[in-house]
């Protein structure tokens, strides 16, 4: 029946993979590639023309498609990326054949040849990671000093890094005949949703950035700071710490590529990139003292009109917005009427006049004026914005739009 609506609408569904006609189910996310280089641009001014913006496109590029997301930043001039994992890596190496590409979260067995094989640079902070890098250099034969890498630094998250207390021994791996290239001394600071680095956590880099210079290695760059540190300008220590060792600075940036700050529901000059979107599939006129939902856990309080989205709790609508959270229909805003279902969410439109078969919702973005933001989900439902858009699930197709 929704094939008879608004056609021109409808090549939305079918983004240009090789299997367009498998996404015929009205829900899809809209990212807009304006928005995207707008944020991007933005942040290339805040850390100005001395330092180095790396982009952040680990997790899908944070629910955002990292295929479409990196094409287009490339476009715009970015040379380093950031993934989590060499898998990642690998899968982005053949979407940017020249870019720089950032393993932020080590190497495990067996991927050393893939570092090489796929030149990326993997962040390293364990003596494994040098072990299996070395190994994967006899395998290949690179050479000395044809293997960069970042070294972490632990400054407080307890997570990654090496600790102050073993960075001597892990420097001795870095000898002129060593494969490995120390390009860059890096850190990633625990508290993004507050100001500046703490004071700890600005001696203790200082410190590991110290022994390291002491040793004689000549790091390109000092990578310090993430969305946070770069919206808020707070860590001046940082550019004095790189001027002081001939380093450049390197921001690592994510959560503000897709429009959203860590630290405010106010964005600033950020634009968010990501519209979740789908359609009223169905309507129905419940009667005052009906129910609806599993559990029966909304009853309408007069004569109520539901409509029907076909999108769930399996395409990452948190099942925590159930009877509390809204959608947009036709400009306003119309609330979660009961338990969100797997694949099937009903929301209350009594209010909003004229809602018919084929309308198009925005679980996230806007509607002449009116907006739900991925912050103020997170909101509802005790989490970040980061977790709500790379929560939307792998089935939900991404469409680049603009
Ligand atoms: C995810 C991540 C970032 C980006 O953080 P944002 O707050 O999204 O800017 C930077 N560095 C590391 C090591 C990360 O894991």
């Amino acid at each position: 029946m929704s094939r008879s609506l608004d056609p021109a609408s409808h090549a939305l569904l079918r983004p240009n993979g090789p299997e367009p006609m498998t996404h015929t189910r009205p829900v899809w996310a809209e990212i807009s590639r304006s928005r995207l280089l707008h944020n991007y641009r933005h942040l290339q001014r805040l850390a100005g023309p001395a330092a180095e913006l790396l982009a952040v496109v680990k997790a899908d590029a944070y629910g955002h498609g990292r295929t479409g997301c990196a094409r287009s930043l490339v476009g715009e001039g970015a040379r380093w990326f950031g993934v989590t994992s060499v898998e990642e890596a690998t899968a982005l190496r053949g979407v940017c054949p020249d870019a720089n590409i950032l393993a932020m979260s080590g190497l495990w067995i067996g991927e050393g040849e893939a570092v090489l094989d796929h030149r990326v640079t993997p962040v390293v902070w364990d003596p494994m990671h040098l072990e299996l890098l070395m190994a994967a250099d006899v395998r290949r034969g690179a050479g000395p000093g044809q293997i960069p890498v970042h070294l972490e630094i632990d400054t407080g998250m307890s997570r990654q890094g090496v600790q102050l207390k073993n960075l001597a021994s892990l420097l001795d791996r870095f000898g002129s005949a060593s494969p490995l290239r120390l390009e860059a001394v890096m850190t990633h600071f625990h508290s993004p949703e507050r100001a500046a680095p703490t004071a700890e956590q600005m001696k203790c880099f200082a410190a590991a950035v110290e022994t390291i210079a002491g040793r004689g290695l000549r790091p390109i760059y000092l990578s310090a700071g993430s969305s946070a540190d770069l919206l808020d300008q707070s860590t001046v220590e940082l550019a004095a710490l790189a001027e002081k060792h001939g380093a450049r600075r390197m921001f690592r940036s994510g959560l503000a590529l897709y429009g959203y700050s860590p630290q405010s529901a106010d964005p600033g000059s950020l634009e968010p990139v990501l519209a979740w979107k789908s359609r009223v599939t169905s309507l129905r006129a419940i009667d005052a003292g009906t129910t609806a939902g599993y559990g029966a856990t909304f009853q309408a309080q007069r004569p109520t009109r539901l409509a029907l989205l076909p999108v769930g709790y399996a395409d990452g609508l948190d099942r925590g917005l159930s009877n509390r959270g809204c959608v947009l229909v036709r400009g306003q805003r119309a609330p979660i009427a009961g338990r969100i279902s797997m694949d099937q969410t009903m929301v209350d439109v009594t209010d909003i006049p004229g809602v018919t078969v084929g309308d198009e919702v925005a679980l996230i973005g806007e509607q002449h004026g009116e907006r739900i933001t991925a912050a103020g989900v997170a909101q509802l439902t005790g989490t970040i914005a980061y977790e709500v858009l790379c929560g939307i699930a792998a089935r939900v197709p991404r469409v680049m739009v603009d």
